[in-house]
């Protein structure tokens, strides 16, 4: 019989704030000059919460690190090979853990000690790169755009395999076809990230973008996926095709996203804070200190229970009477508390573009041909399979650095 799938979860380790960028959008402006770093005891400590946690788990369980900022590359790699092979005791005799660690960066600061850590010391790699827009500036207010494609190069050259991120805001939405091409032409996986919310107010006010404009520009990558012969992953919208392909067949097992009974994603702040990541940063949902505190003691804790209440009501609202709902586990709704507040919402954020996205997927796939059979129950799809195939580097969580 199949073993089943380790359950996944993600903790975003910030390592330290400290960058040499100030991207304009960059939610952690104010902290951008700050030298502070984790050290290697109280990674060791982190380490030894989730060992201990997930070890006494019967089910198998995939634990994913993922290295953020400020640029986690700016660190020395000793900290990060040191750190990977403390890791390695702390972890061993766990034969059901599996640890992985991946790092999200800007890749403007590379060398050839880095060039080896990314290759033959994480498991996977991101690289912010918007491509179009010019928000991605150094202290100065310089682009650093044609120094992460020849160090995007350089990473080939030696080797490495990464995905990409770009946010998408005013600057380059009207360039979706081109982002495409790009990564299609390099045959990389990406996440395209909606703007998020900034570190203050009006830091977004001259590149924002509204939920319908996400929506058409999702649409239309979602068109050119599937004119594309590559099989490219692409987050989120990997996550639509799936579930408009589950809805048309019909006839596979609903799933439903459970936040309570397994949490996917805990966000690290570089003092050991520990939160959700709806309420990231949010003292009012502080889980803890992973430092000094177990993880069991984090999940138990009063503000992760108001943290869940908050996602079952969003799921409530916006998923219960969804015709998606099962085919789209409601992901979407329960980890995304700041998205897309809609008129009618009365202050609780609303599925503005996910339904639409899933039913635009779905009608495209039933008028193209990708959906071969006809009516509920019908045979393999042609799309699906393509997204199985393509590669799934670890993109779902991060966020730029
Ligand atoms: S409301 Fe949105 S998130 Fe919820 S099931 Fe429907 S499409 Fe998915």
């Amino acid at each position: 019989m199949a073993e089943t799938p380790a359950r996944t979860v993600h903790y975003i380790v910030k390592v330290s704030k400290f960058c040499n960028l100030r991207c304009r959008y960059c939610y952690e402006m104010p902290e951008l000059g700050n030298r502070d770093a984790m050290s290697l005891d109280q990674l060791d400590r982190m380490y030894t919460h989730i060992a201990a946690y997930y070890g006494a788990q019967e089910e198998r369980s995939r634990i994913v690190l993922v290295w953020h900022g400020g640029e986690p590359l700016i660190q020395e790699p000793e900290l990060y090979w040191e750190t990977f092979a403390r890791q390695k005791k702390i972890f061993a005799g766990r034969e059901h853990l599996q640890v992985e660690n991946v790092v999200q960066t800007n890749l403007t600061v590379l060398d050839e000690e880095r060039i080896r850590l990314l290759r033959d010391g994480f498991d996977g790699v991101g690289v912010s790169i918007d491509l179009f827009g010019g928000l991605r500036v150094n202290l100065a207010g310089k682009d650093s755009q044609a120094r992460v494609l020849a160090n995007m190069d350089r990473l080939r050259e030696a080797g490495v395999q990464f995905g990409g991120i770009s946010v998408l805001t005013r600057r380059n939405l009207h360039q979706v076809k081109k982002i495409f091409r790009f990564y299609e032409k390099m045959g990389m996986s990406f996440r395209l990230l909606p703007l998020f919310p900034g570190a203050f107010e009006d830091q977004h006010a001259d590149f924002s973008i509204t939920a319908d404009e996400v929506l058409k520009a999702f649409c239309t990558l979602a068109d050119l996926w599937m004119e594309s012969d590559k099989a490219l992953n692409i987050v989120p919208l990997s996550g639509h095709i799936q579930a408009a392909v589950r809805h048309l067949r019909g006839h596979t097992l609903p799933t439903f996203y459970n936040r309570r009974e397994w949490e996917t994603a805990i966000m690290v702040n570089t003092n050991g804070d520990a939160f959700g990541y709806p309420e990231a940063y949010d003292a009012a949902y502080r889980y803890g200190n992973i430092f000094t505190t177990p993880v069991d003691a984090l999940l138990a804790s009063e503000s992760r229970e108001r943290s869940v209440k908050a996602s079952e009501m969003r799921m409530a609202l916006s998923c219960a009477r969804c015709p998606y709902f099962g085919s789209c586990s409601g992901y979407y709704m329960a980890e995304d508390n700041h998205q897309y507040v809609g008129p009618e919402a009365q202050g609780i954020a609303m599925c503005v573009v996910e339904k639409q996205l899933v039913r635009h997927i779905e009608e495209r796939l039933k008028g193209s041909g990708l959906f071969t059979g006809a009516g509920r129950g019908a045979p393999a799809v042609t799309a699906l399979e393509r997204l199985d195939a393509a590669p799934q580097e670890n993109l779902s969580l991060s966020v730029p650095a």
